[in-house]
């Protein structure tokens, strides 16, 4: 099912009495998320991921604009009408009911003629058990399961139904490391499998990154870039967006653009062909340096890490902004650690330029 965002805004009252303004928390958002697609809301805590879901699943009404599924406009719908799957952050499980009546327990408040058999109910429980493969654990009790397991029979519950939409909030966010990772892979498996449009809500640029078809990157309630995950880590919008994807985290420095040079500090370390002079804020990625002897970029040498394959030669710059910057080299190549300076050449498609007051993109001409 498609999904259409129409200048969707929604203000709230300030929680601060003594302030008057309202807060954005979403700011007239336009876009798609197409049918059959596992699509990211991603950006930091309070960007108004979760008001977003929130309108799009009708729990909270838009101050302005509309949403459709497909051609059907279901601003007005409640919740039990859009046809939604809702996975939350806490699982939200009766306590008292087994694994199979948790995931039955939609199915029994269906009304008229959609009322089911008892047959058909437990028929779709365990269909939709089997899909998260807990379809051993239906007779436990939720405190006998795993957080992980836990997690699985929410989404089952949520599936039940063979949602329009599925919506999940933080879904993994009370796993601990690696039952996020078996578990972020398991949703990317069950959604494939199912087809459903999926939104799924993370703070954590790499299960966005990981997992998704599209990233949607909000900042303060306003929409910052979307697209696929390695086009807006290559080609990010602004320098925000550059910051807040890829681990370890992009480079940022001062830099100027002189006679078609980007200069750092007294270094003009990298052609800047088409670019006017102007101040710049220039983004490297970690992966964008590369050890030479006689390279244009001289850095201090802190310090060089090695952990698993990567090999990160921590060093430092006057026109850093960060108090250290963080190369990522590749591990055949060696650093002598007692060197004072390390020089680098710079991989032309890593390093991005920003300008200085709006730190927007700079595209070269
Ligand atoms: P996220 O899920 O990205 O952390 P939220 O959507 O929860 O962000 O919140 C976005 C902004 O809206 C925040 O500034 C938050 O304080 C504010 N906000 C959310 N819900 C309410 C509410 N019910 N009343 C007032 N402000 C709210
Ligand atoms: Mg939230």
């Amino acid at each position: 099912m498609e999904v259409t965002l129409q200048n969707l805004t929604k203000k709230f009252p300030s929680r601060d009495r003594k302030k008057r303004e309202e807060v954005t928390a979403v700011s007239d958002f336009t876009f798609k998320i197409p049918d059959g697609k596992l699509i990211a809301l991603l950006g930091p805590s309070g960007c108004g991921k979760s008001t977003t879901l929130n309108l799009i699943s009708g729990l909270q009404k838009p101050t302005s604009g509309k949403i459709f599924f497909g051609e059907d406009d279901v601003t007005g719908l409640p919740p039990e009408k859009r046809g939604i799957g809702l996975v939350f952050q806490n699982y939200a499980l009766y306590p008292h009911l087994t694994v199979q009546q948790n995931i039955m327990f939609p199915l029994e408040n269906l009304k008229g003629k959609e009322k089911l058999t008892r047959e058909k109910m437990l028929e779709k429980a365990q269909a939709a058990a089997k899909l998260v493969q807990i379809d051993e654990l239906m007779e436990r009790k939720p405190g006998e399961l795993s957080g992980g397991q836990q997690q699985r029979v929410a989404i089952a519950r949520a599936l039940v139904k063979m949602p329009r939409v599925l919506l999940m909030d933080e879904p993994l966010s009370n796993l601990d490391a690696r039952l996020r990772l078996q578990t972020r892979e398991e949703i990317r498996r069950i959604q494939r499998e199912t087809g459903i449009t999926t939104i799924f809500v993370t703070h954590d640029q790499e299960e966005a990154m990981s997992i998704s078809d599209m990233i949607v990157v909000m900042k303060e309630g306003v929409l910052q870039q979307i697209g696929r995950p390695q086009e807006v880590y290559d080609s990010p919008a602004n320098l925000f967006v550059a910051k807040f994807l890829g681990t370890p985290p992009i480079n940022v420095f001062r830099g100027q653009v002189r006679d078609g040079w980007l200069y750092l500090g007294t270094e003009a370390v990298l052609e800047a062909k088409g670019i006017g002079n102007r101040e710049v804020y220039a983004g490297i990625r970690p992966e964008g340096f590369r050890l030479q002897k006689d390279g244009p970029f001289g850095c201090a040498l802190r310090g060089v890490e090695v952990m698993g394959r990567d090999v990160s030669v921590i060093c430092q710059s006057e026109a850093s902004l960060d108090p250290q910057i963080r190369a990522i080299i590749d591990s055949e190549s060696t650093v002598d650690p007692q060197a004072p300076v390390v020089r680098f050449g710079l991989n032309p498609r890593k390093v991005l330029l920003f300008d200085r007051e709006t730190e927007e993109r700079i595209l070269e001409g």
